[in-house]
């Protein structure tokens, strides 16, 4: 660090601000996660420089003996922690190993049955403004109205009447389990493939907190930055019929040089997430969430779905008469970060969106548990009911942020 202060003191700020921010706020955005000193040093390695087309042992460039290591290992890692057949981490991000998915699966012009963005689907999920609206031919499945968990008698006559090339299940804002057997029974129905985007939840399945989709889906795309606690990222396994064509629809069709110092990375995160404290860790995030979202709901915020079986919670929050945007920039007032959300059949438009999203990975890995999560929810439904621009709304969200300056203190991330 002390060099990047001495060549680039704009950019050392950057960084040092944002470890200020990452310890003096709560974290709660779902999707986010404290990765360890080591995945950091790994990512901050020479391996950053080395260009490496190509797969272990089948390189386009000479000197990969070193990151051939590494991807070994990674590969390995993924394979024995998840029991599958075969893993590619070379993908940069979750949308490219969903990209290299498509490639591998589908034909542009092909049906795609997935899960409706306003219900908690990702935007490579058929959505209009990315490739998977554009090039493939979405159809899109909900939740149900009264209990807002998915409707597998939708999705059944969904792929019956379009008779899909692929099926999608895994979201982004979907706080319940996923019946992977019955998803794989519709597909195999209609001779869909089965794609799970376990983007969200595949570090919850790494410590063995909620079932697993690998014995159910031809292919598993997933990040390896959220639960997972690993770099920013990709990842995708597979059975080993479709090991070829995914790898080749990663690299050449879909990218080019993979990001070693990423790959080195995504293995030591995988072997952390294979420790017995991992599986500790897995299990305390879904506690955590089900006492955030009862705390919430006890507060009068509505947990979408009546609550949670994962690690985030999905809040209604039409009976405050606050919408998603305004209670997300009264939460960053409060030194809470968590995001505005669509929720199912939400009249407002995904700018303004009627819900909050709140996660547990990053405050459980501060080593947060319960009697915090329900001291967390009071600060947020405080923070969300608080308007600054009523008098003495600006000091109420002062005083939530001293609450919470306090309480992240006892758990500090990135501890000094
Ligand atoms: N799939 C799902 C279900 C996601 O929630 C996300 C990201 O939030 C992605 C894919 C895309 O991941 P990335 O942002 O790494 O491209």
């Amino acid at each position: 660090f002390q060099q990047l202060s001495t060549v680039d003191p704009e950019i050392a700020e950057v960084v040092l601000g944002e470890l200020d921010r990452l310890r003096g706020g709560l974290q709660l955005i779902a999707s986010e996660n404290l990765t360890s000193p080591a995945v950091l040093a790994a990512l901050g390695s020479t391996l950053t420089n080395k260009y490496a087309e190509g797969y272990p042992g089948r390189r386009y460039y000479g000197g990969c003996a070193e990151v051939d290591r590494a991807e070994e290992l990674g590969i390995a890692r993924a394979k024995d922690l998840f029991g599958a057949e075969h893993a590619n981490l070379q993908p940069h991000s979750g949308a490219s190993a969903n990209l290299a998915a498509y490639a591998a699966l589908a034909q542009p012009g092909d049906t795609v049955l997935a899960m409706d963005l306003p219900h908690g689907g990702h935007l490579t999920h058929g959505s209009r403004v990315n490739f998977s609206g554009k090039w493939f031919h979405p159809v899109g499945y909900t939740v149900r109205p009264d209990t807002e968990t998915i409707d597998y008698d939708e999705v059944r006559d969904l792929a019956r009447a379009h008779r899909p090339k692929l099926i999608i299940c895994g979201a982004t804002a979907y706080p319940r389990l996923i019946d992977f057997a019955r998803f794989r029974e519709i597909a195999d129905e209609v001779g869909a493939y089965l794609m799970v985007d376990a983007a969200h939840f595949v570090g919850l399945v790494a410590g063995g907190a909620i079932p697993s989709p690998v014995p159910h889906a031809d292919v598993v795309t997933a990040t390896t930055h959220k639960v997972l606690r690993g770099p920013r990222g990709g990842m995708i396994l597979c059975r080993e019929p479709l090991a070829a064509r995914i790898d080749k629809a990663v690299f050449p069709f879909t990218q080019g040089g993979p990001l070693m110092h990423a790959v080195a990375a995504k293995a030591v995160a995988l072997r952390e997430a294979a420790q017995p404290e991992f599986r500790t860790y897995a299990a305390q995030v879904v506690t955590n969430a089900r006492a955030l979202a009862d705390g919430l709901a006890a507060e009068g915020l509505r947990p979408v779905s009546g609550g949670t079986d994962t690690h985030l919670a999905l809040l209604d929050l039409r009976e405050t008469g606050v919408t998603g945007a305004e209670a997300e920039a009264r939460c960053e007032a409060a030194g809470i970060a968590l995001n505005k959300n669509a929720i199912p059949y939400d009249p407002q438009p995904p700018l303004v969106a009627s819900g909050i999203r709140v996660g547990t990975p990053s405050v459980t890995t501060q080593g947060m548990r319960e009697g915090e999560m329900g001291r967390i929810a009071g600060l947020i439904a405080r923070a969300v009911r608080t308007d600054p621009g009523a008098p003495g709304g600006v000091d109420t969200l002062a005083g939530v942020a001293r609450e919470v300056t306090e309480l992240v203190a006892a758990f500090p991330a990135y501890p000094r």
